[in-house]
């Protein structure tokens, strides 16, 4: 068998392939705790399932145009005109088989071999993968004073002539941080001036703590969105919960979409049209459901920061939206992958390293789970790293046996 050259060097997804771990542990009775998660836990809305129950029903469930719906272009449109303030057109909306396909679709309409992307770290996993699927180049920022929001200058000086992009995730998954206005104000500046895109994957954008808010890139810019090099990602998997669904968008200068559209069309046609009528009763229903979950997941974090207090020598940055925190642990171990290895093996507990999320020394924590999981969870973490613990604990006849690293 012969696997292409670029394929056999994609690595898999680490977060996938430890929700796929957990589950078989599970599987085997083993009491996990999985701090690993990436989606919140409650249901759908009310509002989603009805509203694909009612397409359901008509039983006529056919290829859909390759851009969307145009009933949920439309709940998209509004969307796009109460939260960032900017009028679009149908021909500027594309609908996706989740953000991920959105933001796949984009760098395939962008990249050509060896374009440089630049990535912010710590950025989202999946980034580096798909630029280079596309035969880019992932150009990666790291800022250098050790927080998780580079400056200005940093990215500006990482700007070649190959730069077709620069990607912005905030609030930002691993890190829970949000950047500030001034820099997206100065990105947008930047990328109209050298016409690179500016890609804003904007999937958390509601889930904010303590009065935080995130900007709308828009709001920086005079430009039309057609004649703008703003595009955003979005979709309705963190915000709802819905991450099942598959649903996600992009908006952008038409030219683009249509671009976009063609590579949909020739790899998957359109969104399943269940999902679509889903994520169209998602955003026209009550819209307390994302308020909800927003208090809920603030508060999980509230519970989160408290129990990593107690961890010594660990330092965290109160994250300020998502539902991830990413701590420092380089006081127990440099190596993430060997750390987190070491808590599922030992505790049961799922963590995810920082490494591929460009972070190395440090763990990504979900708070997306039950104030329970969160508790447990760092209590045996805390036990697995504490070389004064007893060596075995009982989580009810389940003995754990802990090798001091
Ligand atoms: N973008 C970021 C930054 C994410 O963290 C995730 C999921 O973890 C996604 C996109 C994927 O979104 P979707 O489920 O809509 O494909």
């Amino acid at each position: 068998m012969r696997i292409s050259q670029l394929a056999r060097t994609i690595n898999e997804s680490p977060t996938l392939a430890l929700n796929e771990a957990a589950r078989l542990l599970r599987e085997r009775g083993e009491p996990v705790i999985h701090l690993g998660i990436g989606e919140p836990k409650n249901k759908a809305p009310m509002a989603a399932i009805l509203s694909s129950a009612a397409k359901l029903k008509t039983g006529d469930i056919k290829y859909a145009p390759s851009d969307g719906l145009p009933s949920l272009k439309k709940a998209i449109i509004r969307y796009t005109e109460e939260n960032y303030r900017r009028v679009v057109a149908p021909e500027n909306v594309i609908v996706s088989t989740g953000d991920k396909q959105a933001l796949y679709n984009l760098l395939f309409a962008i990249t050509d071999p060896q374009d440089e992307i630049i990535l912010l770290a710590p950025y989202w996993v999946s980034y580096p993968e798909m630029v280079r699927m596309v035969y880019g180049v992932p150009v990666i920022v790291t800022p250098e004073d050790g927080s998780f929001v580079p400056q200005f200058s940093e990215i500006e000086r990482a700007v070649s002539s190959n730069t077709k992009a620069i990607i912005v995730n905030s609030p930002n998954n691993p890190s829970g941080a949000i950047y500030p206005p001034e820099l997206i104000a100065q990105l947008v500046e930047l990328c109209e001036s050298r016409d690179i895109f500016l890609i804003m994957d904007d999937i958390y954008h509601k889930l904010v703590f303590d009065g935080a808010c995130t900007v709308s890139a828009y709001d920086y810019t005079n430009r039309d969105v057609d004649s703008s090099n703003i595009v955003l990602v979005n979709g309705v998997s963190k915000l709802y919960g819905m991450t099942g669904f598959r649903i996600g968008w992009a908006v952008g200068p038409r030219r683009l979409i249509e671009v976009m559209t063609a590579i949909q069309a020739q790899t998957t046609s359109c969104p399943a049209v269940p999902s679509q009528a889903a994520a169209e009763g998602a955003l026209t229903g009550v819209q307390s459901v994302v308020e909800n979950l927003r208090l809920t997941i603030q508060n999980n974090r509230d519970v989160m920061m408290a129990e990593l207090q107690g961890l010594e020598g660990v330092r965290v940055e109160k994250p300020l939206g998502t539902f991830y925190c990413l701590p420092d642990f380089r006081a127990y171990n440099t190596n993430s992958v060997e750390l987190a290895t070491f808590l599922l093996n030992k505790a049961l507990v799922v963590t995810v390293p920082g490494a591929p999320f460009g972070m190395e020394g440090h763990l990504r924590l979900s708070y997306a789970g039950s104030i329970k999981e969160i508790m447990e969870g760092i209590e045996r973490i805390k036990w697995a790293l504490d070389p004064n613990a007893p060596n075995e604990i009982y989580i009810g006849d389940r003995k754990l046996v802990r090798d001091w690293l």
